[in-house]
């Protein structure tokens, strides 16, 4: 059933999610139905709205996001559609961080670093240094950062765990993460710092490429 928001806050909530997912579909960024958006409710922070599973991101309705708990990802109430595949992610930023808003994309320099910088059994890094790009981090040290590679897991939940699990150990990282073969996540306190963000490392991730130096890969 489509999201039928009960107060003024949840609807303006699910129209910005419908309107960065557009944005972000026609950079090519969110091909078919890939990637997943989702903002905590301002009245009410516990809750989240997110992305339904298997909606054309260019095409994107206000009536196509699910309520969802925002530190656990379960759907509430029920006769909702299905929320995103990815939700659990979400849901361990939320809990590490307290960010407000999430995004997941497919972006083309990103999920090259990804492929080239992931290793099948363990979560690695990849050094990123020197980029004026990196102020755009809103790092403590912007001189360089090391962006975390996850195992892209069949199973979500445990990509999940292992994202859960570093964050809270490496406070001071960035504000993004790479899932392997697969793309990138970020966070901020709004949908526009989150949008940044994402936009700064998907031109260092490019600026990486571009450079055609050797990636320094460490493992976690
Ligand atoms: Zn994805």
């Amino acid at each position: 059933m489509s999201y039928a928001p009960s107060t003024a806050a949840g609807k303006q909530t699910a129209q910005q999610l419908a309107d960065i997912s557009r944005t972000l579909y026609e950079r090519g960024w969110m091909p078919g139905t890939s990637g997943n958006i989702s903002l905590r409710l301002p009245d009410d922070p516990g809750r989240a709205l997110i992305t339904a599973s298997g909606r054309d991101k260019g095409e994107l309705t206000a009536g196509d996001v699910v309520e969802v708990d925002a530190l656990t990802g379960l759907a509430s109430p029920p006769g909702q559609d299905r929320p995103s595949a990815e939700t659990a992610i979400h849901a361990a930023v939320y809990r590490v961080t307290g960010a407000r808003a999430v995004i997941h994309v497919h972006s083309p320099y990103a999920t090259v670093v990804a492929h080239r910088a992931t290793a099948t059994d363990a979560v690695t890094s990849v050094r990123v240094e020197r980029f004026e790009l990196l102020k755009g981090l809103g790092l403590n040290d912007p001189t360089s950062t090391d962006l975390p590679v996850f195992p892209n897991w069949p199973e979500v939940d445990r990509i999940a765990d292992d994202v859960a699990g570093h964050l809270a150990a490496c406070r001071e990282g960035p504000p993004g993460l790479l899932l392997g073969d697969h793309g990138i996540t970020t966070w901020g306190d709004s949908l526009g710092q989150a949008k940044n963000r994402l936009e700064c490392l998907e031109a260092l991730c490019r600026l990486l490429v571009l450079s055609q130096s050797e990636l320094h890969v460490s493992r976690a």
